[in-house]
């Protein structure tokens, strides 16, 4: 207890205080770990969440992820696309709910072009006081300098394990390195960037959690996402077991004492996982939650995982039930844009 007590008040963890954290299995040590970790969130968010509207566009995706259902693959796929119209009436119905940040995520999906993504981004700014992120994977570096340009205040490009050799094992086609260019080039043209991993991957040691948390530290990372992995049908991880709860959560709350004022999300594969993820996720330090927007039945096709939480649901029934959620453990949702904390 002693040793637990020194390393949770050390100003700044080392791998080695990073990998003992991530092992922390009895119901006491837990428990401190998480009180330090929801103190560290009080101490920049006090007790408020911010709500992120996402919108799940289009599930077309020429990548092949190992562990993803929209893998280019997967044959069974019923694929979709939304057009700008409704994306715009989507936006309406996330600023109408009070969500001050509207995200805008795809597949790799080159259909929309440059211009696509730069009339939507203008369209939603001119409309709505709002702050937009971007999640469309890799995209040519000019593309994100219009987007940047037209008023895009965010881009989410999750490095998904900083293992090289297991990256390259699952992401065929793509480079570990090309990918980490990616989030600096994001960063340097002043985009606030959201990164993070999976967790529970076929031969991921606890090791490379370590090193996915100080990757995110080293890249200052303004957002990072910790997500179970959740196994997805007619994928080669279909059979993989999925995430264990307790890594996952002790991972979210190391992550908050090292990356300190950066964003963390309940997500909604927590949610997935066990029926009050998200509360349990915001009770290990998370700050962000992120509702999904988009409108049935094409919720119902954006199945990254299995199981994926309120897919049958109506957006417009998700808030008084997140309302509820949060008021429950004794947080509020914060109706300001919800921008970096870092400098
Ligand atoms: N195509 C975009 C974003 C869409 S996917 C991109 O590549 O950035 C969003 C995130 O879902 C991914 O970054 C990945 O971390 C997560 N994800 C995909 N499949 C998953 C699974 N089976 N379990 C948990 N998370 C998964």
């Amino acid at each position: 207890m002693k040793n637990l007590d020194k390393i949770l008040n050390k100003e700044e963890l080392l791998k080695e205080d990073i990998l003992f954290l991530l092992q922390l299995r009895e119901a006491d040590k837990i428990e401190m770990l998480q009180k330090k970790a929801e103190e560290v969130r009080q101490i920049y968010f006090n007790d408020e969440i911010h709500l992120r509207g996402i919108i799940e566009f289009s599930n077309f995706c020429i990548r092949d992820c190992f562990y993803c259902g929209l893998r280019r693959s997967n044959k069974k796929v019923e694929r979709f696309r939304m057009s700008k119209e409704e994306i715009m009436v989507t936006a309406k119905l996330i600023y109408d709910s009070d969500i001050k940040t509207i995200v805008l995520q795809s597949g790799e999906d080159l259909f929309y072009t440059k211009e696509d993504i730069a009339e939507i981004i203008t369209e939603i700014k001119s409309q709505y006081d709002v702050a937009i992120t971007l999640s469309l994977g890799e995209r040519a570096f000019d593309e994100y300098d219009l987007w940047r340009e037209c008023g895009a205040d965010r881009y989410l490009l999750k490095h998904e394990t900083a293992n090289r050799n297991l990256y390259h094992q699952i992401h065929p086609y793509q480079d570990f390195t090309n990918r980490i260019a990616h989030l600096k080039y994001l960063k340097n043209i002043g985009f606030q960037i959201g990164s993070g991993n999976i967790i529970g991957l076929p031969n991921q040691t606890l090791e490379d959690i370590a090193d996915d948390i100080l990757l995110c530290n080293k890249l200052n990372v303004d957002m990072a996402s910790f997500s179970p992995f959740i196994h997805a049908d007619n994928t080669p991880f279909a059979n993989v077991e999925n995430c264990d709860m307790q890594l996952l959560l002790n991972t979210m709350a190391v992550a908050r004492l090292v990356l300190k004022n950066a964003h963390i999300p309940a997500t909604t594969a927590l949610a997935t996982l066990d029926e009050e993820g998200r509360e349990k996720g915001i009770l290990a330090g998370a700050n962000v939650v992120m509702p999904s927007f988009t409108p049935t039945p094409y919720r119902g096709n954006y199945l990254i995982y299995k199981d994926k939480k309120c897919i049958s649901e109506n957006p417009k029934q998700c808030m008084p039930c997140l309302d509820l959620r949060l008021m429950s453990i004794g947080v509020k949702v914060s109706h300001s844009h919800g921008h970096s904390l870092k400098t």
